[in-house]
């Protein structure tokens, strides 16, 4: 296992979008704690397999350095990284059984033989493929050959962290959730720097201790899946964790106000606002409260969601979502109260500190 530090990493695919200054990955100057849980979230396209592939070692980064435990990686060659990946479509043997598959890559690297017995038998109980051990893998469903990947990805014990890239694409939702639940377990059992690439953010969220969301080539925020919901660095992961993201508004700001139109809406203190780019205000649905005599607002909608109704509405001409619990009445003169705990303003789509 190890601690990976990122040291002001870039990459550009050529010469010529380097020279443009269009980098698939902008800067990425982070470390991965020896034995973390990680999931790298982000939509298509923002650079989650490039950083995977920079730490494996399947792309040389432009610039910056990669460390293991301390020592430079950035020029070893991928079997010389001692990573397990696994990807989003399953690698096996075919016409080895279970067993053997996993056994394969502790043979590959002369495990003594009673050592790759004791190693698989632990896995295989560990993924659940006891029952299928003996069967050759070309039977087997889509599900069980990925299960196969995943725990022969996990069978070396010596490898310094194991890569998943979006390794639950091909299974089927029930089977998604159970895999989910068994690497988490796996995670905490064997102590693996784990880095787990999604676009999926239930993924991400029941995955991982920290999540690390990318946005446009770069790292936005690293949290805890709370963390993530409380206090979103950006905008984006206001949109993009939650469910409906979060209401995000331009505005003015007076002091400890801000102003929406017309409307007035009283902040926990005043930010500290620098520049002169665009301010926004930031409210997750769940904190938005439907009351008589709040700041009034034209409902459009309700939908129905099981537990809760999602409440669309008009606000000072913007669109805002509100989360009700499902028994609430939805009052025909409606208003809103913000909480002004739950409120960020956002400066250029990044968070600003607020003065206590
Ligand atoms: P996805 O979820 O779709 O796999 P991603 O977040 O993993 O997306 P990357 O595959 O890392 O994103 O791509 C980041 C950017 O780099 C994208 O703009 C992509 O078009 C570009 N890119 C990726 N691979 C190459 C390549 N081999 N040559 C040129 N550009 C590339």
């Amino acid at each position: 296992m190890a601690r990976i530090m990122l040291d002001h990493i870039r990459h550009a695919y050529s010469e010529k979008a380097r020279a443009a200054n269009e980098y698939a990955l902008k800067e990425v100057h982070h470390e991965w704690e020896d034995g973390g849980a990680y999931a790298l979230l982000g939509p298509s396209g923002c650079g989650k397999t490039t950083l995977l592939n920079i730490i494996s070692g399947l792309i040389r980064p432009s610039e910056g350095r990669i460390f293991f435990d301390g020592t430079d990686a950035t020029d070893l060659a991928t079997e010389d990284r001692n990573i397990a990946q696994v990807f989003q479509f399953p690698v096996v043997y075919d016409t080895m059984t279970v067993r053997d598959n996993l056994a394969f890559p502790l043979r590959n690297r002369n495990v003594p033989e009673r050592d790759v017995e004791r190693r698989v038998n632990e896995i295989l109980e560990m993924t659940g493929l006891g029952e299928v051990a003996g069967r050759l893998a070309r039977g087997l469903t889509a599900d069980q050959k990925q299960k196969i990947s995943l725990a022969r990805g996990l069978v070396r014990s010596d490898v310094s962290a194991i890569l998943f890239d979006e390794p639950l694409t091909v299974i089927d939702p029930h089977m998604k959730w159970v895999l989910r639940s068994q690497l988490k377990r796996l995670h905490r059992q064997s102590g693996f720097t784990m880095v787990y690439v999604t676009h999926d953010q239930t993924e991400a969220l029941t995955f991982a201790d920290k999540v690390v969301v990318m946005y446009d080539g770069q790292i936005v925020q690293i949290g805890t899946p709370a963390e993530l919901f409380e206090r979103p660095s950006h905008t984006f992961v206001g949109y993009f964790i939650g469910s409906p993201g979060m209401n995000v508004m331009p505005v003015t700001v007076e002091g400890a106000t801000a102003r929406i139109g017309d409307m007035a809406v009283p902040l926990a203190g005043a930010p500290k606002l620098t520049g002169s780019g665009s301010v926004e205000l930031g409210i997750r649905p769940e904190f938005v409260k439907l009351e008589r005599g709040g700041l009034p607002v034209s409902i459009e909608k309700v939908e129905d969601i099981g537990r809760q109704k999602i409440v669309r509405a008009r606000f000072a001409g913007q669109r805002i979502a509100i989360v009700v619990p499902e028994d609430d009445e939805i009052p025909a003169e409606a208003g809103i109260r913000l909480d002004p705990s739950a409120i960020g303003i956002f400066a250029d789509s990044w968070r600003v500190k607020m003065e206590a």
